[in-house]
């Protein structure tokens, strides 16, 4: 039987000195109710919470930990550098041989400059395309997240679309009017928006497989599309492959779907959970950054060496194992096989959305492609679903509009377990 006694007395502790308890807001489980579990350490698949539970994790950290926690090159690199102090803020060859490794493992990345999170990645290629064409305003898609940044905090997904909030406080009408959005997988809304305002957009963004209103599929002929009005239009397209990148394939979403964009950016996945994050592409665009250009972009921390080392570590055992991504996919599927397998017994409408190692259960009847249809699926039902599912050890994100992400530390007995857990959880809610 679990007890939440610690957490709750940390909880309670937290608010004292943190707003809400948190430093992130889908963390305080307020969008499924409950009491946050206060997690003490991880290993592998697992967390340990501050009761000492243990739980199957389906997080990752939301992406990064795609080997498992505390995966021991990692841990070993991180200690060794350490002692070599934590930051510079001058130039290092680790920081060469890091763009050197992601260069020889993505596409289209001719250069690539480092940031301290995927907010600051997005919020970067933003700039660099508005220097570059000289234009304002950009499309991004409802539900689509991409970090906290004033532009990007219209209709998005993550946080906000689990909280609800519509129009965020704090950012100004000026901002957000320069946002233009549609939903996801409507081409011809996208084209509506080219041509009702000719000359004007910068850049299009998108997840191209997207995590944050629940993972969504990108149906047939959708990127490609985006690709080709974005060539029509000298507008830059860029791919936030913070979920994605090297993890539905060496070379992220550009790779596994074919699709090539602009600029690139990445996130969490590419410092092996130290906050890092990353936006790189093609040349012609890199003119424009200082100290090359006059689009200001710059960061104390950026290029950090501890968390250089451990990104590094992990994408090379990742690139010179190409077999453990495969492994990962395979344990995925075999996880989608199973959930297939009690929600059909279980009687009532779900639908899976699934690619690599990126998987959803969406409690609905149709099918789901966009945020609307992400938002009409039963928001009720995934909540008590949550907490049947931590009660019997499986730590799933606590929100429906945030895609499971699956690491290859997890055996199939642990698949197993899960299968076993959603039978159950089924059964009670
Ligand atoms: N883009 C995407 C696709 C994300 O999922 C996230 C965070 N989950 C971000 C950007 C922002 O990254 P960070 O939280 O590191 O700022």
């Amino acid at each position: 039987m679990y007890s939440y006694e610690s957490s709750k007395v940390l909880f309670e502790r937290a608010q004292q000195s943190i707003p809400g308890g948190v430093n992130s807001p889908v963390r305080a489980f307020k969008s499924v109710g409950g009491t946050p579990v206060f997690i003490k350490k991880a290993k592998g698949a697992y967390l340990y919470d501050a009761d000492d539970n243990q739980y199957i994790d389906y997080i990752a950290s939301w992406g990064p930990m795609i080997l498992g926690h505390a995966y021991e090159p990692v841990v070993k690199a991180i200690c060794d550098r350490a002692q070599f102090s934590t930051s510079f803020g001058a130039p290092t060859e680790l920081e060469i041989e890091m763009a050197e490794l992601i260069k020889s493992m993505a596409p289209n990345i001719d250069l690539i400059r480092m940031v301290n999170s995927g907010t600051e990645a997005c919020m970067s290629a933003l700039r660099l395309a508005r220097g570059y064409t000289g234009k304002n305003k950009f499309i991004k898609f409802e539900g689509c997240y991409h970090g906290h940044a004033d532009p990007f905090l219209v209709k998005a997904g993550s946080g906000v679309a689990t909280f609800n909030i519509q129009t965020v406080p704090g950012v100004t009408a000026t901002t957000a009017k320069d946002t233009l959005t549609c939903a996801y997988n409507n081409l011809d809304a996208v084209k509506k928006l080219v041509s009702e305002n000719t000359n004007e957009i910068a850049a299009i963004i998108v997840e191209p497989v997207p995590g944050n209103m629940g993972c969504i599929l990108p149906q047939e002929g959708f990127l490609e599309g985006l690709r080709t009005i974005c060539d029509e239009e000298n507008i830059v397209l860029i791919f936030d492959e913070v979920m994605t990148g090297f993890r539905l394939a060496l070379g992220g979403a550009q790779e596994k779907l074919g699709v090539n964009a602009d600029l690139v950016t990445y996130g969490k996945v590419i410092g092996a959970g130290m906050p890092v994050g990353a936006f790189g592409g093609k040349k012609k665009l890199w003119q424009h950054i200082a100290p090359l250009g006059n689009v200001y972009q710059g960061g104390t921390l950026s290029g950090n060496p501890i968390a250089m080392i451990a990104g590094y570590t992990l994408l090379k055992e990742m690139k010179e194992n190409p077999s453990l991504l495969k492994e990962l996919d395979d344990k995925t599927q075999y996880l989608k096989i199973g959930l297939e397998k009690v929600l059909k017994a279980w009687g009532q409408p779900y639908i899976i959305n699934h690619l690599g190692s990126m998987i959803s259960v969406h409690f609905s009847n149709k099918p789901v492609t966009d945020f609307a249809s992400a938002a009409a699926s039963d928001i009720e039902k995934f909540k008590k679903f949550f907490h049947a599912m931590l009660k019997r050890g499986v730590y799933l994100p606590p929100s429906a509009y945030e895609s499971w992400f699956l690491n290859n530390a997890l055996s199939y007995e642990d698949l197993d377990k899960t299968i076993k857990a959603v039978g159950e959880s089924l059964e009670k809610i």
